[in-house]
């Protein structure tokens, strides 16, 4: 399940979680205001943002008004909301662009990876607009760690399905 985020340039951090995970999130300098909610509603997202104002004044775009300073908090309010399994599309984001990743094979990045990197790990993606290399594996524990941590209770993600 992917959803789709605009979210508010206020809560980047979130963003990056969220395409960490796989889900669809926008998120740039530009995007909040009338501008997030103009944005949300062309491409279907779902608003993600803290400003109470913007969730009073417009009711025709869904909007999850984000309780919480901390992005710990942030991302288990989102993935109440709206649950995903936080392992099914783990890295198939670039974190950064928010553009889905694409494997790479390892010959090729030899070069643009550290070499204890190159020696351990068999699979790479790579971003196609930033060309920024990502090795999935070395990461899954640290995240799922991440998750797990802030999954309870409620627990709202699955696992090992
Ligand atoms: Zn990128």
């Amino acid at each position: 399940m992917v959803h789709r985020f605009a979210v508010d340039k206020m809560l980047g951090r979130l963003a990056s979680w969220l395409r960490i995970l796989g889900q669809d999130a926008t998120y740039g300098a530009h995007l909040s205001g009338r501008t997030l909610v103009r944005h949300a509603r062309t491409e279907g997202r779902v608003i993600l943002t803290r400003d109470r104002r913007l969730s009073r004044q417009h009711t025709d775009v869904p909007l999850l008004l984000i309780a919480s300073d901390h992005f710990r908090e942030q991302l288990r309010q989102v993935l109440t909301a709206y649950p995903v399994d936080p392992l099914d599309r783990l890295f198939t984001r670039c974190a950064r662009c928010n553009d889905p990743v694409i494997p790479v094979p390892r010959e090729e990045i030899a070069d643009r990876v550290p070499p204890y990197v190159y020696a351990t790990q068999t699979r790479f993606v790579r971003c196609p607009r930033c060309q920024r290399i990502y090795w999935p594996a070395t990461h899954v524990e640290r995240v799922r760690r991440e998750i797990e941590s802030f999954s309870h209770p409620p627990c709202v993600l699955r696992s090992g399905t």
